[in-house]
């Protein structure tokens, strides 16, 4: 399983450096590459993308 990023992103950067798998890459809005995305599991209880966004948008795929 893995999130996505919607047309909400307002490209902040802040999820950027909290990806454990380095699964973000910028863009407009930015993207979640579904193959390294691991809704941060073994690492943290929740996604770190989606605790850090201030609009909300990382959502589960
Ligand atoms: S849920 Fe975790 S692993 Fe997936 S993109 Fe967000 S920060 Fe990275
Ligand atoms: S934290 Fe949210 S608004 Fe900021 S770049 Fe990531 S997805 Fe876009």
């Amino acid at each position: 399983m893995a999130l996505k990023i919607t047309e909400d992103c307002i490209a902040c950067d802040a999820c950027l450096p909290k990806c454990p798998n380095n699964a973000i890459s910028e863009g407009n809005p930015y993207i979640i590459d579904p193959d390294l995305c691991t809704e941060c599991e073994g690492f943290f209880p929740t996604p770190q993308c989606a605790e850090v966004c201030p609009v909300d948008a990382c959502l589960k795929a």
